[in-house]
């Protein structure tokens, strides 16, 4: 009889042990280049909501896409969260992603911030307008990104290197408004009239500029934004004495970029995944999601934080940013021609 008991017990164990502890639609392995800080707790909330449950690996942008690209299809990973449109459209020629197809992210999203096909989405926008040491700069002297190209800029510019896919961005942005032969020209002369061989990050070169090592330095706004709320007293200070400028106000517009959102080629979570990704536009996660890294909430009528309200409004470039990528080879191969570290 005892036997029987054990033995029935060992049943129930066995198929107890063979539920999946979730069912397919109940998780969602994300993997993000964003900092856990800045999205953990947008992750809870969903899960709370949906009872689907989030998987966060946090990593390097670039390794994260290598990871991918060497997991295949047998990836775990449902989707990527990572930034900039040039940097999607190489997991998009990787092969990594696939189209996810939502209506609810299509209304939220304005077309030029999401990749035609729906590889990938917009969640924030990054502006990389110029900015100025306030006590050496009139800002009557600024206008484009194409006048920093004169001769009276000569050793006054701070910029980080070729190697980095914002400043290719910036270069493709270019090559869509001004055509390849006129971008080619600018960046002779632009590279002439840096102050210092192209060295650290956008924060660096924003502090470079507060310090007096170059006038005007070029660098997406959300460094601002975390130097002015910096624990560090002397990041606090130097974020002080520089001040945003927005180029091209009488033209094509700011440039601007995103960090975004994409299902991955792999993912077997599809439909908890697309959930995530909407859940991501609703006017709470935007609100949350954009002032956690001081960027701009990607659907409009979702207000920006105070600190990136106090900069202005601005006019953005409008080309859609699915050009980066595409005009991304030949900006890094004239970036080179041009001398540009
Ligand atoms: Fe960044």
């Amino acid at each position: 009889m005892a036997k029987q008991i054990i033995g029935w017990l060992l049943l129930v164990i066995i198929s107890l042990a063979c539920v999946p502890a979730f069912a397919e639609e109940d998780v969602v392995n994300v993997y993000s280049s964003r900092k856990e800080a800045l999205i953990k707790p947008l992750l809870d909330d969903f899960s709370q909501q949906t009872g689907i449950k989030v998987n966060l690996i946090t990593g390097k942008a670039d390794a994260l896409i290598k990871r991918l690209e060497s997991e295949g299809r047998n990836s775990p990973a449902d989707l990527l969260i990572t930034s900039d449109a040039g940097r999607l459209h190489r997991a998009v020629l990787a092969g990594v992603l696939q189209p996810a197809h939502s209506s609810v992210l299509d209304a939220a999203i304005p077309a030029s911030y999401r990749d035609p096909e729906g590889f990938w989405y917009g969640l924030t926008i990054r502006a990389r307008p110029i900015m100025y040491a306030k006590d050496r700069i009139d800002p009557a002297e600024l206008s484009t990104y194409e006048a920093l190209s004169d001769g009276s800029w000569k050793r006054r510019i701070c910029i980080r290197s070729s190697d980095n896919i914002y400043n290719q961005s910036l270069v493709a942005s270019m090559m869509a408004s001004q055509g390849r032969d006129k971008t080619m020209a600018w960046l002779d002369s632009f590279v002439a009239n840096f102050a210092v061989p192209p060295r650290g990050g956008d924060r660096d070169q924003i502090m470079a500029a507060a310090v007096g090592m170059c006038d005007i330095a070029i660098a997406n706004t959300y460094y601002l934004g975390v130097m002015m709320h910096d624990r560090d007293e002397r990041q606090r200070e130097a974020a002080s004495k520089v001040a945003i400028f927005w180029p091209n106000q009488d033209d094509r517009g700011v440039h601007v970029n995103v960090s975004a959102i994409a299902l991955t080629r792999s993912a077997s979570h599809k439909d908890a995944a697309v959930r995530l990704m909407e859940y991501m536009v609703s006017d709470a996660s935007q609100a949350w999601y954009a002032q956690s890294n001081h960027e701009y909430p990607v659907k409009e009528g979702v207000e920006a934080s105070a600190t990136l309200r106090a900069w202005g409004d601005f006019k953005a470039d409008n080309i859609n940013l699915s050009l980066l990528g595409k005009n991304n080879p030949d900006a890094i191969r004239m970036m080179d021609r041009a001398g540009w570290k």
